[in-house]
């Protein structure tokens, strides 16, 4: 049956005024269930090394472009427990928290739509993101120009006069121009894993320009942090069944197994790497990978993985977030006699953001426990304690839960 380009038109149009109106609330009015917006509100402010101060500030007049969130969760980051414990670039005093979420609970007259021209309302739950623009050749590489060097980064940057800019807090002020998303339709769980899931998914984004990543593939999967077990979620929502968890934590490793791995190695029960790369090859029934990702931040860990991988075969690594020291491979054997093609991998683009929404939907759907990623939760007012419990590194995602 051929539908007319008119039809196709009224057809889109129809469903886009459907999606508009799902939501509908007055534009500036506060949501009256949460309650008053109070005057003074508290923020999160790392005031020493090691040290959250929670301080009470008046919340600022919103300009008509600006939107108020009452902030209903935030995880942890690397960068949180980096700056907590370092403050490498000096940016004492600052509230931190980019992995945040919650209600919008005022708005300014001019806000419309979010970044991916969703409405926007009061009422609705939104996540916002670091980078800016929607550019395919750069995720994070030119940071002044092209993303996160903007005033309107959240949780990253200080701000002494609006201080309200980052998601370790009550409320947050997203000022106009900033990159938010409509995520009403996911659960805070899922909402607060929304940027660790990005990274993953840029990962296996950059892991399918190869070419060699595909449903049926023999998938190793090298390190079973948050990182290691996203990226098997995601291989598993795409359909991959045949993926092998490398890691030498035996929980990790079973946790890997309900996250979609089918098949586990624990490297601590082999010796040297002959003995591991055979354990490999024989959780693919004596074949070694069609592609791996190496999601470990040790060298030996890149090194090893080449190993597993079969001529011909892929290698995403996207365990480097920062530099880990440098890893020592055999560039003829491991690269070139068995014409490897590899990819790196490094934080994500806004349009990942997008796929990410989609993902947590499927890793639901098809009942990954994602939000066991979650291991530890924590008041605001036990920000510091989030904090220490990030570095320890004992559970896999601490969050800060504000209810
Ligand atoms: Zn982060």
């Amino acid at each position: 049956m051929a539908v007319r380009e008119q039809d196709v038109e009224l057809i889109v149009r129809q469903i886009l005024s459907e999606m508009g109106t799902k939501a509908a609330a007055p534009v500036t009015a506060p949501k009256a269930a949460g309650g008053a917006i109070p005057k003074k509100a508290r923020v999160a402010m790392l005031t020493e090394l090691g040290k959250f101060e929670l301080q009470e500030h008046e919340i600022p007049a919103l300009g008509d472009d600006d939107i108020l969130v009452k902030v209903e969760g935030c995880g942890v980051c690397g960068t949180d427990a980096h700056e907590f414990k370092n403050d490498p670039f000096g940016l004492i005093p600052v509230v931190l928290g980019h992995e945040g979420t919650g209600e919008i609970v005022a708005m300014g007259k001019n806000v419309k739509k979010d970044s991916a021209g969703k409405t926007l309302s009061v009422g609705d739950k939104v996540v916002t993101c670091m980078i800016f623009k929607d550019n395919p050749d750069i995720t994070m590489y030119d940071l002044n120009k092209q993303n996160v060097g903007g005033a309107d980064v959240y949780g990253l940057l200080p701000d002494d006069d609006i201080k309200f800019n980052g998601w370790f807090a009550d409320y947050i002020v997203v000022r106009g121009g900033s990159t938010i998303f409509n995520v009403s339709d996911l659960d805070l769980d899922s909402r607060i894993l929304i940027e660790a899931c990005a990274v993953l998914i840029h990962a296996v984004e950059r892991a399918k320009t190869t070419g060699i990543l595909r449903f049926n593939s023999r998938v190793a999967v090298q390190g079973c942090g948050p990182i290691g077990l996203i990226c098997i979620a995601i291989l598993r929502t795409m359909g991959v069944e045949n993926i092998t968890a490398v890691d030498g934590n035996q929980k990790r490793l079973d946790f890997a197994k309900r996250m979609g791995a089918n098949k586990t190695v624990n490297f601590m029960e082999h010796q040297g790497i002959e003995a591991l790369t055979k354990a490999v090859e024989d959780s693919f029934d004596g074949h070694l990978a069609d592609f791996a990702f190496q999601c470990t931040g040790n060298p030996k860990a890149h090194a090893n993985i080449y190993k597993f991988i079969r001529n011909g075969g892929g290698l995403c690594e996207l365990g480097f977030f920062i530099n880990g020291g440098d890893a020592v491979i055999n560039p003829h054997f491991d690269l070139c006699a068995k014409e490897i093609t590899l990819v790196g991998s490094w934080v994500y683009t806004l349009r990942d953001y997008a796929t990410t929404f989609d993902f947590l939907k499927r890793a639901k759907g098809i009942g990954l426990p994602l939000a066991e990623l979650i291991t530890d939760r924590y008041p605001l007012e036990e920000i510091n304690e989030a904090l220490k419990k990030n570095l320890e590194m004992t559970g896999l995602k601490v969050a800060v839960i504000n209810k």
